[in-house]
Order: structure tokens, then C-alpha cells, then sequence
């Protein structure tokens, strides 16, 4: 008998006859304890089954429970059970597509004439559940290709049959639990019994791979985790996201609108949602000014020719709606501010003596999305990026950089983000520019993070053709990540533009530029405000941050006044002046999550004052109109300098 020889993640190596399964391999490698809670194995770089049969020397590691790859291994099997169950119910005239794992659990696509209800979900999960309950095992069979065609043929499958077609490989795998049969790679669990917290989630439609030229197929989504505790705590953080939609607390705040007469993707910023906007500008261009930065401003299109010279038209030219003619001349939407701020470089001669340049815009930009991909404020077809341009010397790389570290997350800070990941992606396969300039701004982007405290990744190869970049990821209050902020050198741009300043050799040089996003984009950046604060917004960025009432018609009048009298002071103030109860007021005002309650009654008018109630119920001492200016001028300065997210 060959003997093979197994290398542990220790270091340490074990023999056993070659054809041994893994489940035998585990019971000589590894503890009773440990190999209860394996699913799977790693042998070299593959991930495989417990059931297969080791044949030749191999780097060994058992996948627990408790392994990264676990939780997909468990969904994916899911989606096997999923898709048995649908076929288990509604019979032959349901076809089955794919079903992967996905970041927060799988789905399965089908084609069935009807359409599913919610009931027949209901009774999906509870077949699923009765599947698992016989622990079927998943058992791996392997079969040349035509065989398998032959199968899935026999079986009126013909979604697996065109997958195999496109394949064509000899041999594939299939997988087979209780009386259903998958073409699949695995690995899977030893058995269904392991799917004991597992859930169907939702409906949805998907085209057959992604084309929409192609068949309409319902996608059922569904989770798995080993734990119940881990799918209770999945599924109230569902419910909470749900209560947080942007989609849905827009529209009851009265924040944003889409229509469809203005067409999908454009969206209509209501008046408290463009107060909203407005207040995170300004604050924006503030902090801007504070650091340096020039305000620009520059047109929604440019000739179609410009476009050619920035290579947008060659590399981002689906992304881009179509050309319009004007005096003959063809003229197209901006997707990018970028080439019109190198327009103002390039209006006169520069010298480093000017340098570094920091020009910042809010630039609306439109970019084609297709229908489907659309959502809410999160994804639209045109937008205002925080842009900003910086021009600097290659020696100034470093410091710029900080500079832009430290401005964003100052910024991100005030907003309420104080918890990011970071990462810094390095040269692709094709790039442009020299070795040498990458090997330069790439350690520059390092040395100004290490400066700054900051722990990153690096993504090697997943720089941009032009040059290195930052991405920040923040973290919202359910613990989501949101891409917003991007700093970006680009090596492209200034060449394609000759852009050119002299040096202090009095020679001509190519400047850097540093693209530098902090936000992304407003419209998204705001979807995400929106359900980060659930709408509540903090005093400071609140669009109504008081609302007035009175308690019957005989304060109306004192009521008017105090509405005055805050308008001058600066307070974003409303009223509510009408005949209704005061508790229907207070009520609707809550709902409108503004922050202060202004209550007047008989005793506020004698006194002159305002009877102060929070949107969480609580209740202040009354106080003078000019205290509760003073109050909110004080909330607003602590909200903008990040001394206060609450
Ligand atoms: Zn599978
Ligand atoms: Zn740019």
C-alpha cells in the first residue's frame, strides 16, 4: 500500500494510505473535539469534502465551524436543500438555475411559469426544514461531461445543460442529496443535518446570467448559520436596516423623490431634503477653505473631442450618455469633473511656486445605470461628487496626502463615522507611468497613513491603470461598510493634457495630480446619513431643528413671534399652528424626528418663554427665545467641529 504523507498547519506531518477519505484522515489528525466541528478540509490550495479520498502528499488543514470559508460552505449547501425543496413541492415544471453563496447568505434562481407567493415561501422553509431533519448526506459523484448533459437532458434541466455546454470540460462533479441531483464543484457539508438555522428571506427577479435579453427567472433568497443565536441576531438587524431604509424614511421625512415623468435615477431633492443638502455643503466648503482648498465650478458638458483627449471616451465610454450636437459639434455629458479643473490649469502658464493647488468642486456628474441597478439616493444616474484636484511635485506627495487623510476623516468625523477600513491598492498589470513613479507615490500613500496612525490593507494589483489609491470604507451604526472616500494619483491625466509648470530649474515639468473624493457622492452619502441616524438627524444637520406649537388659538399670535424671532436668529424653525390637540401635534412631530418641541401655552406667553420638549420625550425647563437660540447656536458649533455626534 502507497503510504502519502499529510502536513498539518503546525508544521507537523502524519502518513496515511494514499485513498484514505479526509473523515478517516481527521480521526488519526485531529482531536475527537475538533473533528466534530469539521465540515470540509483544505488540502493544498483546494477546498474539499469530507467524503474524498486523499491520493498524494498535501498540505492539510481542517475546516471548522469556526473557519472563514465555514459559513459559505454551509450556505451554498443551503441553496442545494433550497432548490430540492422547490422541487420537491411544485414538481417538474420547475427549472433550476444557480445557486451561490452570497456575502450575507444564498439564493437559488428558478424558472416556473407563476410566481411564487409569500405562502409559497413559507412552505419552502418548512420542506427545507423537514430535508434537513433526515440529514441526507451530500454525496459527490463525478461523470464526463456528456453524461451529464445526458442527465440534466432526462431530467428537463435545461439551465444545468447550457451551463455544462459553455464548460466544456470532460469530466464534472456532481452533487446528490435525498433525490436531488446539482451540477456543482462542492465542497459541501458532510450532511443536510448541519442546516439546523436556516431561513428564506425574500423574492426577486434576476435574468438569467445577468443578461436581460434573457429569461426572467425568480431568485429566492435565503441565510444559514451554524448558530440559531447568530440567524436571530441576522434577522433583527434585517428588520432594523428595513426600519432605516432611506428609500422609505425619504419619502415619509419628505427629503428626496424620484419620478417617473423626470425619469429613474434623477433625483428630486424635496425643500427639507435640499436644506439637508445644503447645510452638509456648506460645512463642506468651509472645511475646504479652513485647509487651503480654491472653489471651482465648471459646466454639466464639454465637446466630445475633450473627452477624447482624457481617454474618458476609450475607457469609461458605456458609462456615459449619449452625444448631443450643437452647431455641428458634438458635445457630451460629464461623467467626471476631472478634465475641465485641468482646463483651468492649462489657462495660463504655472510655476511651482503656486504649488500645491488644491481645487475643489461640487461637480454633478451623470453616468449611465442600467434600470435594474438603480436604488434610492445609493445608486442614480446623476449625481454631485465632493471632488477635489490637487497639482502638486512629486515631493510634495507625502504631505498632500496626510493633508487629504486628515481633512476626510476630520470631515467623516463630524458626520458621526469614527470607525473605517482603509485600503491601499498598488500597481495592476497594465499601467501607465514609470516604475519609478509608482514605487514613489505608492510609498508615499504608506508613509502618509503610517504618519497618520491609520492600520490599512493593501490590495495588490487593484490600483487604477493610472496610478495608486487610497479607499476608505465607513462603518455605519449596524456595523455596514459604505465605500465613500477614494484618493487616487494619477500618473495619466497630466500627460494626456501636457500639463507642464516650471520648475525651479527653470525648466518645464509634469505636474502630479491627486484625484480626492471625501464623500463619494452627496446623493449617496446622504442614503447613507439617512439611515445611519434613521432619520434622526443630529440638531446640527437637522433640516427643521425646533417645530412650534401652541396649545389653543389665543397663543397663536405669541406663537408667530417666537417663529420671528428664531428665523432671524439662525434657527431652522417650523410651526404648527393648527386647531388640533396638542398630543396629535407632538406626535407628528416626533415622527418628523424633529429634535426640539417647542410648546406655548398661557403661562409661556405671560412668562415670554417656550416650554422645551426633546423628540425622545424627555422635557427641558422653560426657557426665553433667546436661551433656546443660544442652545441650538451651541449644538450647531459642537455638531461641526465633531465635538458632539449625538
Ligand atoms: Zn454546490
Ligand atoms: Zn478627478
Amino acid at each position: 500500500m502507497t503510504e502519502i504523507s499529510l502536513t498539518l498547519p503546525s508544521g507537523e506531518k502524519k502518513t496515511v494510505p494514499a485513498g484514505t477519505t479526509v473523515a478517516e484522515a481527521l480521526k488519526e489528525l485531529v482531536s475527537n473535539k475538533e473533528r466534530k466541528q469539521t465540515i470540509a478540509a483544505r488540502l493544498d490550495d483546494r477546498l474539499v469534502d469530507l467524503s474524498m479520498p486523499i491520493e498524494a502528499d498535501a498540505a492539510f488543514a481542517p475546516i471548522t465551524v469556526d473557519s472563514p470559508e465555514a459559513l459559505e460552505i454551509l450556505r451554498h449547501s443551503a441553496a442545494h436543500v433550497m432548490a430540492e425543496a422547490v422541487v420537491a413541492l411544485f414538481g417538474k415544471d420547475v427549472r433550476v438555475a444557480i445557486g451561490p453563496a452570497t456575502a450575507d447568505g444564498f439564493y437559488y434562481d428558478f424558472d416556473r411559469a407563476e410566481p411564487f407567493t409569500p405562502d409559497d415561501l413559507v412552505r419552502i422553509e418548512e420542506k427545507m426544514q423537514e430535508l434537513v431533519a433526515v440529514a441526507a448526506p451530500f454525496s459527490r459523484e463525478t461523470m464526463s461531461s456528456a453524461q451529464a448533459i445526458d442527465l440534466f437532458e432526462k431530467n428537463g434541466q435545461p439551465y444545468k445543460v447550457e451551463l455544462l455546454r459553455d464548460l466544456g470540460a470532460e469530466s464534472v462533479s456532481l452533487y446528490r442529496q435525498g433525490d436531488f441531483v446539482d451540477l456543482c464543484r462542492g465542497p459541501h457539508l458532510p450532511h443536510t443535518g448541519w442546516l439546523k438555522a436556516v431561513k428564506v428571506i425574500k423574492l426577486a427577479g434576476a435574468y438569467w446570467r445577468g443578461d436581460e435579453k434573457r429569461q426572467m427567472l425568480q431568485r429566492i433568497y435565503g441565510t444559514a448559520f451554524f448558530d440559531a443565536k447568530d440567524l436571530k441576531g441576522y434577522l433583527l438587524q434585517i428588520e432594523e436596516a428595513k426600519k432605516r431604509d432611506h428609500r422609505k424614511l425619504g419619502k415619509e421625512l419628505e427629503l428626496f423623490a424620484v419620478s417617473d415623468q423626470v425619469g429613474p435615477g434623477l433625483i428630486l431633492w424635496q425643500p427639507k431634503g435640499a436644506l439637508l443638502r445644503k447645510i452638509i455643503e456648506d460645512h463642506w466648503r468651509e472645511e475646504h477653505y479652513k485647509n487651503g482648498y480654491e472653489l471651482l465650478f465648471t459646466p454639466h458638458i464639454a465637446r466630445r473631442d475633450m473627452w477624447k483627449t482624457s481617454g474618458h471616451l476609450d475607457f469609461y465610454g458605456e458609462n456615459m450618455f449619449s452625444p448631443m450636437d450643437i452647431e455641428e459639434v458634438s458635445y457630451q455629458l460629464k461623467p467626471m469633473n476631472c478634465p475641465f479643473h485641468i482646463g483651468i490649469y492649462n489657462t495660463r502658464k504655472r510655476s511651482y511656486r503656486e504649488f500645491p493647488l488644491r481645487w475643489c468642486e461640487l461637480g454633478t456628474v451623470y453616468r449611465f445605470e442600467k434600470t435594474g441597478a438603480l436604488h434610492g439616493l445609493m445608486r442614480v444616474r446623476g449625481f454631485t461628487q465632493d471632488d477635489a484636484h490637487i497639482f502638486c511635485r512629486p515631493d510634495h506627495l507625502e504631505e498632500e496626502i496626510f493633508n487629504i487623510l486628515d481633512l476626510n476623516l476630520h470631515i467623516l468625523k463630524t458626520f458621526g463615522f469614527e470607525n473605517y477600513d482603509i485600503y491601499l491598492s498598488t500597481r495592476p498589470e497594465k499601467y501607465v507611468g514609470s516604475d519609478e513613479h509608482w514605487e514613489q507615490a505608492t510609498t508615499a500613500l504608506k508613509l502618509a497613513l503610517e504618519k497618520k496612525g491609520l492600520a490599512y490593507e493593501v490590495d495588490p494589483g487593484e490600483g487604477v491603470f493610472y496610478g495608486p489609491k487610497i479607499d476608505i470604507k465607513i462603518k455605519d451604526v449596524l456595523g455596514r461598510s459604505w465605500q465613500c472616500s477614494t484618493i487616487q494619483v494619477d500618473f495619466n491625466l497630466p500627460e494626456r493634457f501636457e500639463m507642464s509648470y516650471t520648475g525651479e530649474d527653470g525648466k518645464e515639468h509634469r505636474p502630479i495630480m491627486i484625484h480626492r473624493a471625501l464623500m463619494g457622492s452627496l446623493e449617496r452619502f446622504i442614503g447613507v446619513l439617512i439611515e445611519h441616524y434613521a432619520g434622526a438627524f443630529p440638531v446640527w444637520l437637522a433640516p427643521a431643528q425646533a417645530r412650534i406649537m401652541n396649545i389653543t388659538d389665543a397663543q397663536a399670535g405669541y406663537a408667530e413671534e417666537v417663529y420671528a424671532e428664531l428665523r432671524r436668529a439662525g434657527v431652522r424653525v417650523e410651526k404648527d399652528l393648527r386647531n388640533e390637540k396638542l398630543n396629535y401635534k407632538i406626535r407628528e412631530a416626533q415622527m418628523q424626528k424633529i429634535p426640539y418641541m417647542l410648546i406655548v401655552g398661557d403661562k409661556e406667553v405671560e412668562a415670554r418663554q417656550v416650554t422645551v420638549r426633546l423628540r425622545n420625550g424627555d422635557n427641558l425647563p422653560a426657557m426665553s427665545i433667546p436661551e433656546f437660540a443660544a442652545l441650538i447656536a451651541r449644538e450647531n458649533e459642537a455638531g461641526r467641529t465633531g465635538a458632539c455626534n449625538s
